[in-house]
């Protein structure tokens, strides 16, 4: 008989997608969401927020998961967030862990793709680099003294992923209340966090993917024909003004400012709210 195979082709089950959010965004940015990538990828994904929320509760079940962060944009509050989803990640035993902001369209197909191509084997942090640099940090030494490290992180706002196997390895700074207090030791926000317990205290490296996009981009700058390619994509304010994709209807700008949409059409043409092509 043929040999099993000791690893299956990786699957969207075996991934874990996290969504970061916050009471204040629930109906302007969550349901948006909801209605167009989490559709596709809901048994995947978990929303984690500050703030109780029936409406949220009702659609979304123990897919919601409501944490004791308090909802606020400081660092603590966000880390908070973080080791929130890191720990709901491991107690999950998936393959991949990706966090993703709630202004992210996570395209599913994408992501499986990308995924597939990187070794399980090996320890994997995978995401696109904030800066062109590495960025620097002061670290706490016995007797008063502080050691310069330097690193690369993913920006969180365009969405990062992490295999299990170096989860496992961040867990003793990353797990609990460790990653709120790894945080507050090198006073820097969530995703530099993640970045300097990968880089500095594991000795791995971001694996940098131009596939992942946030609002900090110009996103008007990627075609129509490579936006399908794109594992993450973004909307929001860069430098004062409205940072979209360039995309083509269905719904025009006023109906979907977003484009969101107009996106999801476009990778799912048969969703029901989507119209449908003209037979021909
Ligand atoms: N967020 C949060 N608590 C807050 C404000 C923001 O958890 O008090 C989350 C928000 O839901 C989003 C991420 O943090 O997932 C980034 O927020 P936003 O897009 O507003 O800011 P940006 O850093 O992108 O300018
Ligand atoms: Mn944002």
């Amino acid at each position: 008989s043929p040999p099993s195979p000791r690893f299956h082709e990786l699957q969207l089950q075996d991934v874990f997608i996290a969504v970061k959010t916050t009471g204040a965004f629930h109906r302007s940015r969550l349901e948006l969401l909801l209605d167009t990538w989490v559709s596709r990828t809901r048994e995947q994904t978990f929303v984690f927020t500050d703030s109780s929320d029936e409406g949220l509760q009702e659609r979304l079940g123990p897919h919601l998961v409501v944490t004791n962060c308090s909802a606020e944009h400081s660092h603590p509050a966000l880390s908070c967030k973080m080791a929130a989803e890191f720990d709901a990640f491991l107690a999950s035993g998936l393959r991949w862990f990706c966090h993703v902001d709630d202004d992210n369209y996570v395209n599913a197909r994408a992501l499986l793709k990308l995924l597939r191509t990187l070794p399980q084997a090996l320890d994997v942090y995978i995401g696109r680099p904030s800066l062109n640099r590495p960025i620097h940090a002061s670290e706490p030494q016995p007797r008063n003294r502080s050691r310069l490290v330097q690193f690369w992180f993913a920006t969180g706002g365009a969405g990062f992923c992490i295999n299990h196997k170096l989860a496992l390895k961040m867990a003793p700074w990353a797990s609990g209340r460790h990653f709120v207090d790894t945080s507050a030791r090198i006073r820097l926000p969530d995703d530099c966090t993640v970045g300097y317990i990968v880089e500095c205290k594991l000795g791995g490296r971001l694996q940098p993917s131009p596939l992942f996009h946030s609002h900090l981009e110009t996103l008007q700058l990627l075609g129509a024909a490579q936006l399908p390619e794109q594992v993450t994509l973004s909307y929001g304010t860069f430098e004062g003004k409205l940072n979209v994709i360039k995309l083509q209807g269905p719904f025009s700008p006023e109906e979907d400012p977003s484009r969101f949409r107009s996106l999801h059409c476009l990778l799912y043409p048969d969703t029901p709210w989507c119209p449908q092509q003209a037979a021909r």
